[in-house]
């Protein structure tokens, strides 16, 4: 059986050339996704389309039932989990004293508690295998941190630390894990922002244009590689110079 790969948040943007990525290099990608159901179809029909296979699993990833009942799925259909991107994630800009319990609660749910509830369902599982990969999509404010993002900013400097402390846990079991640090990239996620923020944005950014989704996703191909066996509890950063840490 070949390996298995579950990107979380894989029906548009990083998640989806991710997924199509890890599609082309022969794993069996299981495409979660949290209400695009349409979109997330049409992300398996790509891989499909290109030879390769892929199943469409909704679940919000905040939930850990159904993150639990998600990874059970995929270890009974496909008899292992080799491969997990955590990748789902969601915003709720606003300034600090403006910031809504509700704001504040959904992005940390979302983004810190969801790859928590992946990382601990799929462990058991990769542990029993002796092996695994685990990359957790983080954000380059998570280090340089951004003013009305407090909410968001928390969850991702929280995923750069869970993934050194996971690290260590799991490296005597054969598994490692990594985060990948995008700077700027253009999808749903920035197309919301206005002309002028994007622009403030481009004049920090050295080598002078924004990223795309398949920057991240061959880093997160080459992480998921034989070639990066010996990278752990690492935050790659891949934002055009914007940040250099
Ligand atoms: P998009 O908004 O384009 O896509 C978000 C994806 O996450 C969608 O597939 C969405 O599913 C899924 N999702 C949202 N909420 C949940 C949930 N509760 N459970 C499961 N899936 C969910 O985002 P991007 O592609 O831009 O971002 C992907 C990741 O990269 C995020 O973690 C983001 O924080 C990070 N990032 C992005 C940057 C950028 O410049 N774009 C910069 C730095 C980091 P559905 O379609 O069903 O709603």
């Amino acid at each position: 059986m070949g390996s298995i790969a579950l990107v979380t948040g894989a029906s548009r943007g990083i998640g989806r050339s991710i997924a199509l990525k890890l599609g082309k290099e022969g794993y069996t990608v299981i495409v979660n996704y949290s209400g695009s159901k349409d979109r997330a179809e049409a992300v398996v029909s790509e891989i499909e389309e290109a030879g390769g296979s892929a199943e469409a699993v909704q679940c919000q990833v905040q939930n850990f039932d159904e993150v639990k009942a998600m990874v059970k799925h995929i270890t009974d259909t496909h008899g292992s989990i080799d491969l997990v991107v955590n990748n789902a994630g969601v915003t709720k800009d606003n300034l600090l004293m403006r910031m809504k319990e509700a704001e504040w609660d959904q992005v940390v749910d979302v983004n810190l508690k969801g790859t928590f509830n992946v990382i601990q369902n799929v462990a058991r599982p990769m542990i029993r295998q002796k092996g695994g990969r685990i990359i957790n999509i983080s954000s380059i404010v998570g280090s340089l941190g951004n003013a009305g993002q407090t909410n968001y900013v928390a969850s991702k400097a929280g995923i750069d630390g869970m993934t050194k402390s996971v690290a260590r846990e799991l490296a005597p079991k054969g598994i490692t894990v990594n985060a990948v640090a995008p700077g700027f990239i253009e999808s749903d996620m920035t197309d919301v922002l206005s002309d002028d923020v994007k622009s403030q944005m481009l004049a920090q950014i050295p080598l002078n244009h924004f990223g795309n989704t398949d920057d991240i996703a061959e880093t997160v191909a080459f992480l998921a590689s034989g070639s990066a066996r010996y990278i752990t509890g690492q935050t790659i950063h891949v934002n055009g110079g914007m940040y250099m840490g």
